[in-house]
């Protein structure tokens, strides 16, 4: 046992070990690799969008159940959010783990992923949560850039 004992709920053990969101996408749009070497995590993210959502959303890769679950639940939370919804939602997401947001009633906005709420305590486990957070923010950071370039 270690001190990851109290973030493993039921919620990301079910995540991490049997993701329906494992898998490819007929037809994605974008696709991003995130890469944590501290952990060794690693993900392969895919994203479609359907005008302004994000219509579907799935994932491959390897790594600890932390990184592995919160990419599964990141890609429940996003599905059929615009993209200013889901903009809004990650920057939520980071600012919970680092700690900088802890109103309960602000973290609502976040659904299953306040679930890892307490990995903001665990240092050496916030890239591993992050991972895949930062990684949908960089697809969208292209996709805004793209739209600015008039593609
Ligand atoms: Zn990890």
């Amino acid at each position: 046992m270690d001190d990851l004992t109290d973030v493993y709920n039921e919620l990301i053990m079910e995540h991490s070990m049997n993701s329906y969101n494992k898998k490819k996408l007929e037809k994605a749009d974008y696709s991003e690799i995130g890469h944590n070497p501290n952990c060794g995590d690693e993900i392969t993210l895919e994203l479609k969008l359907n005008g302004d959502i994000i219509e579907d959303m799935a994932f491959s890769g390897h790594g600890c159940a932390i990184s592995q679950a919160s990419t599964s639940i990141m890609i429940d939370t996003l599905k059929g959010k615009t993209m200013e919804e889901a903009k809004e939602i990650i920057k939520t997401f980071i600012a919970m783990i680092k700690r900088e947001i802890t109103d309960e009633e602000e973290l609502q906005k976040l659904e299953d992923a306040i679930a890892f709420k307490n990995v903001s305590h665990m240092p050496a486990r916030v890239k591993c949560a992050l991972l895949a957070w930062h990684t949908i923010e960089d697809i969208l950071n292209q996709k805004e850039k793209e739209k600015e370039n008039g593609k």
